[in-house]
């Protein structure tokens, strides 16, 4: 169907972006937000686009991921972008703002926008077989669209899992370190894997009982994140933070996550007393997790911490281990490639609940979805932008299959590989020339429709 009306779910960051690009391109637009009936843990302020944490929208730096997706919203006239420059505050490379002025002017702005009519309610049903309140169901829109963020509300998630199925929502975020490929120490490390079906896909950190001892050490008496007042301090026994195991006994580790057995060390022709595996996160395979290192201790000790893995001496982190409330789908299994579920068609997620994470990302996500129903509702498709370029990647990784699918902010690791070696710096400025070439050819091609 034609999208001829809309409603959105959400004024966060997602919401806005996605409500301002169908009412630019003429669709009348409902926008739902709870707030200030009901507020999330960590939503505080009634205005909307809240920025619940940091008021970094991160790297300016047009050689990194974060800087090109910013360029790239730019290009495509992100609101969220337009209010930042507005409320900017001095941050060295990187794009902060007065939370509460960039918060003011999105909210003006969006309240301001004659295609747009705001209601404040708490959504608690899409209309899923099973909900608890059918009738308070959004009625009468072509196009329903999901922006609630990671923290939906209990009734909103019931009824989404109604629709995508229980075991494909997630409600808590238990994310292991990833580290750079090539910074790994490859005269200590070894490929290995714990089954013959896996083989040669892991690699692994083989460690002697003293250095064992140090790591265990760290990790008990390593700074910890306060969580916060929302946050469930009930873990699953699968997806336990690594210090806590680590708490349970010296040996824990060491029989569990970290089990040498079946590894010899090839350096050793020995058995190590321990071992960390390391997973390739991306099909470039230039990105790696550290396998059950998820983890609550603050950034700055995990650096330390895990640094003192051998052959982590001197690794560089893409993304740093958490463990937080984070409401997300599987994407790769149940959203179409317009973000619309497989299961409903007339259904669309946006923002971090999609499974991007990051303010950026969660804008970036709302504001393409906007484009493309807008220019579907002119007849016509707006293909998602290529994979090289930083939306585009961001978007290939909710499509991509994967078993372990776990949300992801911009990173050159989901790009497809630079097709020719380049050093660590010029690999950065290769990766952003191709990102930004692809993603102007792709703005030209689909100008009638962007
Ligand atoms: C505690 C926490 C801290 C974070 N810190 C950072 C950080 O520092 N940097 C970073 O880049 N990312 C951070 N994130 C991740 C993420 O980028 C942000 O959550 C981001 O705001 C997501 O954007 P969004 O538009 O998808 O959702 P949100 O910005 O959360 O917007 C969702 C909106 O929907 C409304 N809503 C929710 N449910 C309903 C409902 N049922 N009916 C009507 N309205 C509803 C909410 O009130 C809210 O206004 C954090 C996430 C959390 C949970």
């Amino acid at each position: 169907m034609l999208p001829a009306s809309a409603a959105v779910i959400g004024a966060g960051l997602a919401g806005c972006e996605c409500a301002v690009a169908l009412a630019d391109a003429g669709i009348p637009v409902t926008l739902f937000e709870m707030k200030p009936l009901r507020f999330s843990g960590a939503h505080i302020s009634p205005d909307f686009a809240e920025l619940v944490c940091s008021n970094s929208f991160r790297s300016e730096d047009p050689h990194s991921a974060v800087g090109l997706l910013k360029e790239e919203m730019r290009d495509l006239g992100s609101l969220c972008m337009k209010a930042a420059d507005a409320a900017r505050v001095p941050a060295g490379k990187a794009l902060a703002v007065d939370r509460k002025l960039f918060a003011a002017e999105m909210t003006a702005r969006v309240s301001a926008h004659p295609g747009i009519r705001v209601e404040r309610r708490e959504i608690r049903s899409l209309g899923a077989p099973g909900d608890r309140n059918p009738d308070e169901a959004p009625q009468g829109y072509d196009v329903l669209i999901v922006a609630a963020g990671p923290l939906p509300g209990n009734d909103l998630a019931a009824s989404l899992a109604g629709l995508t199925g229980e075991d494909s929502l997630y409600f808590y975020d238990a994310v292991a370190p990833v580290v750079d490929g090539a910074t790994l120490n490859r005269d200590i490390i070894f490929a290995g894997s714990r089954r013959s079906s896996e083989d040669g896909d892991y690699l692994n950190c083989p460690m002697t009982r003293e250095e064992y001892q140090r790591f265990h050490a760290a990790l008990l008496t390593g700074r910890r994140f306060q969580a916060h007042a929302h946050e469930e301090e009930k873990h699953f026994e699968g997806c336990m933070p690594i210090e806590t195991l680590a708490e349970r006994g010296f040996m824990t580790l060491a029989f569990g996550p970290m089990k040498p057995v079946g590894f010899i060390d090839p350096r050793t022709g020995k058995r190590p007393f321990a071992l960390l595996q390391l997973r390739p996160e991306n099909l470039n395979r230039d990105m790696f997790n550290l396998v059950g290192c998820q983890t609550k201790l603050a950034h700055g000790e995990q650096e330390r911490v895990f640094r003192l893995v051998p052959g982590l001496e001197r690794v560089e982190f893409t993304r740093l281990g958490s463990m937080h409330r984070n409401t997300f789908v599987n994407a790769p299994k149940v959203l179409a490639g317009d973000l619309s579920l497989k299961s409903a068609p007339g259904v669309f997620l946006a923002g971090q609940i999609t499974g991007v994470e990051g303010y950026v990302e969660s804008a970036a996500c709302g504001l393409w979805l906007g484009r493309c129903l807008a220019v579907k509702a002119g007849g016509k498709t707006l293909p998602p932008p290529p994979p090289e370029s930083a939306m585009g990647a961001l978007l290939a990784h909710l499509r991509a299959p994967n078993p372990n699918f776990q949300p992801s902010n911009a990173q050159f690791g989901l790009m497809p590989p630079l097709e020719i070696k380049a050093g660590k710096a010029d690999r950065k400025r290769l990766y952003a020339e191709r990102a930004r070439s692809s993603f102007r050819s792709w703005m030209f091609q689909s100008t009638t429709g962007v």
